[in-house]
């Protein structure tokens, strides 16, 4: 049971903590620049008292709507559980769940075999080893891993359905989300030369600067070049620091 808290941590609950973080952020946000527009018509001070109450206003708001969410959760996965229990009934329809269930490793000769099937096995009380997978067809399906290393197709389901016999159809055929793997797999490949970084960056930064004094002033203000001039040089230093600490993507 430890380790399946454990991996329930990493998997979901990280992206929940990075979701709720953004939540409380927008709210504070949103909360500080309300209470500076509200707190405005009353000077300065109305400015700083309406931005502290908005941003603690936005936090609390950011709790409730989280203590909101908690509780509409609970039901919806409740439901879900009775629509497609997870793990599903065993081969022998005796055992469904995560109380029927024990996570385990998934041996490293099978993860090198089978293509996209997961590390996280479930063994249930007949003493039955399955598991699910995330890609080459492995997505949505639930296979059991036999003692001479193969699987059997087991069962499968839809995005949003119930568990079905399957057939065994797609397995280790590489799908959509392979193919974008292996297209950012080559774009990583991608050496830059350092020198391009910083070029790339002068030119950033300058043509940022550029379109920013154009729409103010239309280079009408004597500061402006300079400006541009500035940004572009600091742009320079930029890259060239990243050209010297050097990631070793960039050489
Ligand atoms: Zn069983």
């Amino acid at each position: 049971m430890k380790t399946h808290n454990h991996i329930s941590r990493t998997k979901g609950v990280t992206n929940l903590e990075l979701l709720v973080f953004v939540l409380i952020a927008v709210c504070a946000w949103a909360g500080v620049v309300h209470g500076i527009k509200i707190g405005a018509s009353y000077g300065t001070p109305g400015k700083w008292i309406g931005g502290i109450a908005g941003l603690i206003t936005g936090v609390v708001a950011a709790g409730v709507y989280v203590f909101v969410a908690a509780l509409i959760n609970e039901p919806f996965d409740r439901f879900w559980r009775w629509w497609r229990p997870y793990p599903p009934m065993c081969e022998n329809g005796k055992c469904e769940g995560l109380r029927a269930n024990e996570t385990c490793k998934i041996p490293e000769d099978i993860i090198q075999k089978i293509k996209g099937i997961s590390w996280l096995g479930w063994r249930c009380k007949c003493g039955n080893l399955c598991a699910g997978g995330f890609g080459y067809g492995m997505r949505n399906r639930w296979v059991r891993v036999l003692a001479n290393g193969e699987i059997r197709p087991y069962l499968k389901h839809r995005s949003f359905g119930r568990w079905i016999p399957d057939d065994g159809v797609g397995i280790g055929v590489p799908g959509k989300n392979e193919k974008i793997e292996k297209a950012l797999d080559n774009l990583d490949r991608v050496k830059l030369p350092g020198w391009v970084m910083a070029c790339l960056l002068t030119v950033i930064f300058g043509s940022v600067a550029a379109i920013t004094v154009w729409n103010n002033s239309g280079f009408s203000n004597p500061i402006g070049p300079w400006f541009v001039v500035a940004c572009s040089a600091m742009g320079l230093v930029f890259g060239s620091v990243a050209w010297w600490l050097g990631p070793s993507k960039f050489h």
